[in-house]
């Protein structure tokens, strides 16, 4: 169904840009390093898929030269936000933060699809709603229909983008890690000190093995791990599709569940979760009510590797793996939190472990939130280069550490058979962490 699109309005609302972001729009001097390092330029190679095209076309409605038509919109959601371009850009422009300003204002003016604004308003503000939205898909596993389903082929019959996400499936949990886990977990031997987790959606309801994983090697080297219950989303989801008033309520709910708990860290193991919270003290650095709670709460953030590389305790002993790794950059890591070498110094000190770095930079894998449903072709392009550039590793396992990207990677092993296994960050420590723990077990008897 299409949208009214009041083109008038949205460029007026782009107009209201403060002079923070326009500032951004006009310090672009259009020199173009920012273009190889874009995917969707990459994919497409024309002006207006690249980074300094978006900011061209933002300033252009801004200034009057450009309607905001639904060609223009469509632009805006052609980014996939990886934050590529930012990295490079010499001059500092946001790209990807002001193609989410534009967002923001565009959809404050088009009619939201019903789907969209419950899932956004309703659906993902309370993650036990949510897995009970989720109790049909589990049957559908754990009775034996997806089986049925899957060998019949029946849904390429159905819809062949009904068919691709179901493929995307992960199998779900029986119940989230929120309803299992204890709200503090006692660190093993010595306590080091105290940290929060933040336990995301799809960590919760989707990958609860994985954050299992991670309180296991949270504990195991030497941390009591605090997990308060009631966790909201971080809001990511939100923010990129342009919705601010439950983003706000959401990260307000968050940060009042780790205060007052003497935390030295709060954790994640989500590169989305991690880079949107330590965002916080910016997007509600407005309102002097939450400004300093906010600033408190998101100088806390760590992502997993970042905490255990500062943290160095000599409660982490290093077990064997013999294997040929490499490590996808989630672009929410290396992009959003500048986070590059703490994965890296980790997995070198697996004993055994032989570490090959993918030649392309940090590009995206494609993944991006939802993009790779709703921008699939070109979602499934910017994989195959991904795969290509993975493949020159010979690596046998790739790592990462970012729920979309692992589900990316994973369907690029097993349907576009890529021939590597796909592992969290947290499952390799973990299980060289336990087999540094037995070694040194049998060692001292
Ligand atoms: S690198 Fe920065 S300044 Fe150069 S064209 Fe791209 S956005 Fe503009
Ligand atoms: S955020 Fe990513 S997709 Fe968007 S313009 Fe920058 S490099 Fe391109």
């Amino acid at each position: 169904m299409r949208r009214h699109i009041d083109s008038e309005k949205i460029s007026q609302a782009l107009a209201t840009l403060d002079i923070h972001e326009y500032g951004d729009v006009l310090q672009c001097m259009r020199c173009g390093t920012c273009l190889p390092t874009c995917p969707t330029y990459r994919t497409d190679g024309i002006e207006t898929q690249s980074p300094r095209g978006r900011v061209a076309m933002i300033k252009a409605v801004i200034d009057g030269r450009l309607t905001a038509s639904e060609e223009f919109i469509e632009h805006m959601y052609h980014c996939l936000d990886c934050r590529n371009c930012q990295t490079v850009c010499p001059a500092g422009v946001k790209v990807g933060e002001l193609v989410l300003e534009a967002r923001y204002r565009i959809e404050e003016h088009i009619p939201q699809p019903l789907l969209k604004r419950f899932m956004l308003n309703h659906a993902i503000c309370d993650q036990d709603r949510l897995s009970r939205y989720l109790v049909p898909v589990r049957l559908y596993q754990n009775l034996g229909i997806q089986r049925l389903v899957r060998k019949s082929q029946l849904l390429k019959y159905i819809s062949s983008d009904l068919e691709f996400m179901e493929s995307l499936l992960p199998q779900l949990p029986v119940r989230p890690l929120s309803h299992s886990i204890p709200q503090e977990v006692p660190a093993v031997g010595k306590e080091l000190g105290r940290v929060g987790f933040f336990l995301g959606c799809a960590m919760n309801l989707i990958f609860a093995d994985i954050s299992l994983d991670t309180i296991d090697v949270l504990s195991r080297s030497g941390y009591t791990v605090v997990i308060p219950k009631n966790q909201q989303c971080c809001g990511t989801p939100n923010i990129a599709e342009g919705e601010r008033r439950i983003y706000r309520e959401m990260a307000e709910h968050n940060i009042s569940l780790f205060q007052d708990k003497n935390l030295d860290a709060i954790v994640t193991d989500c590169a989305a979760c991690g880079s949107e919270l330590k965002t916080y003290r910016e997007t509600l650095s407005k309102r002097a009510a939450t400004a300093k709670k906010a600033e408190a709460f998101s100088s806390k953030i760590r992502d997993i590797s970042e905490f255990l590389v500062a943290a160095d305790s000599e409660e982490m002993k290093f077990g064997p793996i013999e294997e040929v790794v490499c490590f996808h950059d989630p672009c929410h890591l290396r992009h959003g939190q500048k986070l590059v070498s703490p994965q890296r110094d980790l997995l070198r000190r697996i004993p055994d472990l032989t570490y090959r770095e993918i030649p392309d930079e940090g590009q995206c894998c494609g993944s991006a939130g939802i993009y790779n449903i709703t921008h699939r072709d070109r979602s499934m392009k910017i994989l195959e280069a991904k795969v290509k550039a993975i493949s020159k590793t010979g690596a046998q396992r790739v790592i990462t550490s970012n729920p979309g990207c692992f589900m990316q990677l994973k369907y690029a092993s097993e349907k576009l058979a890529a021939g590597w296994q796909v592992s969290h960050m947290s499952q390799m420590l973990r299980v060289s962490l336990e087999r540094g723990q037995t070694s040194r077990n049998s060692n001292s008897h």
